[in-house]
């Protein structure tokens, strides 16, 4: 069992954010760093998932991506259940040259001379094993035995360190299979069964809750300086204009039957308002009531209050 890797929440709200921002807007240079930083991690879970591919046998429940909340939420990128042991794998995608220093335990980044200061990604992965402990605890799933490794996804990212004990934890995602052989020799003895397995891989994805930021507050903009419309998919000019049923660019004169997915996506993505057919009209700059509810109603949406005030919401 085991689920599939998506891309970040976070992320496609991001990019949402970067697709309907006008080119020259101040904010836009900050935000497409953001996004090419988690593209990057997204890229190292991948090749984490790739290197476990190399797992000589399916010991492992495998899940992916993970946001879950005791008191706090907490996020897992990648765990491997099974009745003897648990593996919480934490992947990180820095280049460079890495110092892991024991005493200020933290992570240092050195790129031609300068210096960046990061969270010990050994001290991120053994604290998301408390969590995930406590979490088992709280719903009453027995103590099975954790064991974490946090992993760097860059073969030329050059590590060193002053904590004889860090490589243990810490070392090339490549070297993931290995260790996970290692490690699982010392625990041979089952704690629990595969049906108890089973019942957490479930629970776990029902609790999985990936929190939606609040993407405008955070990088301090209004809506009224988003671009409106649906994107044309050919040449990402804004708006297409909805014609006997399709959409047409008036810039490279491509039709599209599914241009209007994304402009609904992207609502979902930037705001906490309810899509209703009044707002959606509005974003997608269509005029006719009855074309937005053909429109929506296309689109495998769960529709939420009686017709008068009829909201839809995203089917996940
Ligand atoms: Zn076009």
């Amino acid at each position: 069992m085991e689920n599939e890797r998506k891309p970040p929440l976070r992320l496609l709200q991001e990019e949402a954010l970067a697709r309907r921002l006008p080119k020259n807007h101040p904010t836009l240079s900050k935000i497409q760093n953001s996004i090419a930083k988690r593209r990057a991690g997204y890229r190292g879970e991948l090749n984490t998932d790739y290197h476990l591919t190399f797992l000589p046998h399916n010991r492992y429940t495998i899940v992916r991506d993970l946001s879950l909340t005791n008191q706090y939420s907490f996020q897992i990128d990648t765990l491997l259940l099974s009745p003897q042991i648990i593996f919480i794998l934490e992947t990180k995608n820095i280049y460079g040259e890495l110092f892991f220093d024991k005493y200020s335990n933290q992570l240092i980044r050195t790129i031609e001379g300068h210096e960046d200061g990061f969270t010990n990604p050994r001290e991120q992965a053994e604290r998301q094993s408390y969590q995930f402990q406590n979490w088992l605890k709280r719903f009453r799933f027995p103590t099975i035995p954790i064991e974490y490794f946090a992993t760097i996804s860059y073969p030329q990212s050059i590590m060193k360190t002053n904590d004889e004990k860090l490589f243990e934890r810490v070392f090339h995602t490549e070297h993931i299979v290995k260790k996970i052989l290692q490690m699982e020799q010392k625990y041979s003895t089952p704690v629990t069964d595969n049906k108890t397995i089973r019942k957490l891989y479930k629970k776990l994805l029902m609790e999985n809750n990936p929190e939606k930021m609040d993407v405008l507050s955070k990088w301090g903009i209004s809506p009224d300086e988003m671009i409106r419309g649906v994107q044309c998919p050919e040449c990402e000019q804004f708006p297409m204009k909805r014609i006997h049923g399709v959409w047409f660019c008036t810039y490279c004169m491509n039709q599209s039957k599914k241009a209007h997915i994304q402009a609904v996506q992207d609502y979902f993505l930037l705001f906490n308002s309810p899509l209703t057919n009044k707002t959606c009209r509005e974003f997608l700059l269509l005029s006719s009531r009855r074309t937005t509810v053909q429109i929506l109603n296309s689109m495998n949406l769960i529709k939420n209050g009686t017709t008068k005030t009829i909201s839809y919401s995203e089917n996940r």
